[in-house]
């Protein structure tokens, strides 16, 4: 049972085909994002990589789509998926097996965004929770105010003829910036580079997984595509809000833009995810300057950073935990630096439930 398309949940599934053919389930969105998602890792490093194009091909095949609040059998097992509001499609899991009831949250978002609604709650009894950490430590600003920034610095930017390029992941965060801009009607040169416009199509066949399609359609109506070089040029020939990955700058057609933006103060750079420490998004979030031939420049264009989180802050997560019935073992699973065990230790002091923070490799019977 996959919970959603992050290659980080992902990514290693297709290893399981290499020596046999379990079936696999996900919401039908989850399941096509991953394959293009699979694919394209394949296509990038797929030399390092422990499998083939003829495993994710066959992993696709012993796949099923499933809708959100069904019931689904599958040996002693009875499950259903729930709507995690984490990126299109994404799922909690709820899974009965010998008369136990398991929450497995993947990763999970509590509040609605432009793009999705947020995560159902849970308030049912259950035996095991097996939860997300990465936000365990860190308490959101209010999304609205966020989001009214990031329109306010857009507008000024464009009034000024600049240019915005914003670096964001291709699956959700793209998708989230192009119906923010076209809520608030941005009259602007709207441009989506990179892997976004095949996640758009996938999405558009998945219209029930969003919070508001008529927004989502209009905001693909409103975007123009850059499929190469030419496309991309033309796009910075006039004042424009530029979407391209990747969100960290680790890669992808970004680095192009930026590289045509940097030396103009009347350009803007945006950060809307959060920059992982040693990337160079972090970098020019720091210190304010990026890699460009071998040197290290000075970025003259406006650097800011709006923080547009897709995963639940401590509050949402605590909620999530309180809201349900019975007391069951609480799994704190991804997150980083301490932060799942420090909300293990949490738990059990403030909600009085019995918790852990598992390592690689440890097994435990509900
Ligand atoms: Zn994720």
């Amino acid at each position: 049972m996959l919970s959603h398309a992050h290659i980080d949940h992902s990514g290693g599934l297709p290893i399981f085909y290499t020596t046999g053919n379990p079936p696999l389930f996900g919401t039908s969105a989850t399941l096509a994002l991953t394959e293009l998602l699979i694919s394209d890792m394949l296509r990038i490093s797929g030399k390092y990589l422990p499998f083939e194009a003829q495993e994710l091909g066959r992993m696709m095949h012993y796949s099923t789509p499933l809708d959100y609040d069904k019931w689904m059998r599958a040996n002693s097992f009875r499950f259903k998926l729930l709507n995690a509001g984490h990126i299109p499609g994404s799922s909690l899991i709820l899974l009965e097996c010998n008369g136990k009831r398991i929450l497995y949250t993947g990763d999970f978002n509590d509040l609605d965004t432009a793009l999705l609604t947020g995560a159902s709650l849970f308030e049912q009894e259950l035996d095991a929770v097996i939860i997300e950490s990465t936000y365990s430590q860190k308490l959101r600003s209010d999304r609205q105010k966020i989001e009214l920034q990031l329109i306010k610095a857009t507008e000024n930017i464009l009034e000024e003829n600049g240019t915005i390029c914003i670096p964001a992941f291709s699956v959700g965060r793209s998708q989230e910036i192009m119906c923010i801009l076209t809520k608030h009607a941005v009259d602007a040169h709207i441009i989506v580079d990179g892997m976004a416009r095949a996640v758009n199509q996938i999405i558009t066949a998945n219209l029930d997984f969003i919070r508001d399609y008529n927004l989502f359609l209009n905001a693909i109506k409103k975007i123009h595509s850059v499929r190469n070089k030419k496309d991309r040029d033309r796009a910075l020939s006039m004042p424009s809000v530029i979407i391209a990955p990747a969100g960290m700058l680790t890669g992808g057609s970004v680095k192009y833009y930026i590289k045509k933006l940097y030396d103009d103060p009347s350009n803007g750079l945006f950060f809307v995810s959060f920059q992982i420490e040693g990337t160079p998004g972090a970098r020019i979030v720091e210190t304010g300057q990026f890699q460009y031939k071998k040197k290290f420049v000075d970025i003259e264009a406006q650097i800011k950073h709006f923080e547009l989180s897709s995963h639940a802050d401590r509050t949402g997560l605590l909620e999530l935990l309180k809201n349900i019935q019975g007391s069951p073992k609480v799994f704190c699973m991804h997150g980083d630096k301490g932060s799942c065990s420090i909300f293990a230790q949490e738990t059990i002091e403030n909600l009085g439930l019995d918790a852990v923070a598992p390592s690689v490799g440890d097994t435990f019977k509900i």
